[in-house]
């Protein structure tokens, strides 16, 4: 099959012929028709995540269809299932955050194009436990960035917890998906983009946000909570001077830059930093039924799989409105049987 390989040395993706993967014990083969380009595959690519395995397919936002089921797969998934596949790839199912379903903080995880092969390529397996039914209503394309920016966006939301005022940071493909969630959940938006990033605003305030500007400038009413999506460590102290007594800053990234010294004074009052890390399987079966509720708009740049040092390159220069996405052999749209196709 072909493929887009990260050799560890350069940045720049390799197009190869590789074999083709075959569904062992659990897993499912996948037929790829989309897979997202989020900002973790950059910060892989860039060598700031140590040890990938190499060569390595990134790529964590996939959409396809079940081309195999490999033995002791149980009923849920069948051949032509459209399904997705995000960064939780496996979890041991031993460790003490296993035991209490808290599996996103598995002591010994494996990641979906990271420590697993991606899907920045024309077949996929996978860990038929993580993999999630894509609901109606979607495009492949549409449906990549649900994934990881929709799945990561939602889980950041629930650590909000019932915060009335929220500003989002970094307003990219996590926060163009969940802030349709906040909105429909009566939620006010403040929406912060890099200075000077009139599409991402516009975006912002076409989907509902009371307010759009700069990351450096303050927020025009105090926030309940703030979610940051940007890898930009001087972030924190600039959102914990917007947030309440009792408020809460959700660093919602896998990689930031360091986070400067700040006075204590912007922590009193019990407000609160937290990451998000991973997903647990809950939050994907949760989300995708929100997804399939609220029907979210979804703004995608998409490019071929044999361009995806394009998008990367674009993701990385900031020229990316909502999220990128690698389309993948057109021909994977009819090549299912299955029922739960969502055809447009
Ligand atoms: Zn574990
Ligand atoms: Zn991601």
């Amino acid at each position: 099959m072909r493929a887009m390989l990260y050799d560890g040395h350069s940045p720049t993706l390799r197009e190869a012929e590789v074999d083709d993967p075959v569904a062992g014990p659990g897993q499912l083969l996948i037929n790829i028709a989309a897979c997202g380009v989020c900002r973790t595959d950059l910060h892989i690519v860039d060598g700031e995540l140590a040890h990938p395995r190499l060569p390595l397919i990134p790529g964590h936002e996939v959409v396809g269809r079940v081309a195999a089921v490999g033995p002791g797969v149980e009923g849920y998934f069948s051949v032509g299932d459209r399904v997705g596949v995000p960064w939780m790839g496996r979890a041991c199912g031993n460790c003490q955050y296993c035991l209490r379903e808290q599996e996103n903080l598995c002591d010994a995880p494996a990641f979906t194009g990271y420590t697993l092969n991606g899907g920045y390529a024309e077949r996929i397996v996978a860990d038929s436990h993580f993999c999630l039914h894509i609901p109606y209503g979607y495009t492949d394309t549409d449906a990549a960035p649900l994934l990881c920016a929709g799945l990561i966006g939602y889980r950041a939301l629930c650590m909000a917890g019932r915060a009335k005022r929220l500003g989002i940071y970094g307003f990219g493909a996590a926060a163009h998906i969940v802030m349709q969630l906040a909105r429909r959940q009566r939620r006010t938006v403040f929406a912060f983009t890099r200075p000077g990033d009139i599409p991402a605003q516009q975006l912002a305030l076409c989907l509902g946000a009371e307010w759009a500007g700069s990351s450096e400038e303050r927020a025009p009413d105090e926030l309940d909570a703030a979610l940051i999506f940007a890898p930009v460590g001087e972030l924190v102290p600039m959102a914990l001077r917007s947030v309440c007594k009792g408020g809460v800053v959700v660093c919602g990234g896998i990689h930031m830059s360091d986070i400067p010294s700040f006075p204590y004074a912007l922590l009193w009052g019990e407000r609160r930093i937290v990451s998000v890390a991973n997903l647990t399987r809950s939050d994907g079966m949760a989300f995708m039924q929100h997804a399939s509720d609220v029907l979210f708009k979804i703004r995608t740049q998409v490019y071929p799989l044999a361009e995806a040092n394009r998008a990367l390159a674009d993701l990385r220069d900031g020229h990316v409105t909502g999220a990128a996405v690698l389309q993948v052999g057109q021909h994977n749209q009819f090549a299912a049987s299955g029922s739960l196709r969502a055809d447009h």
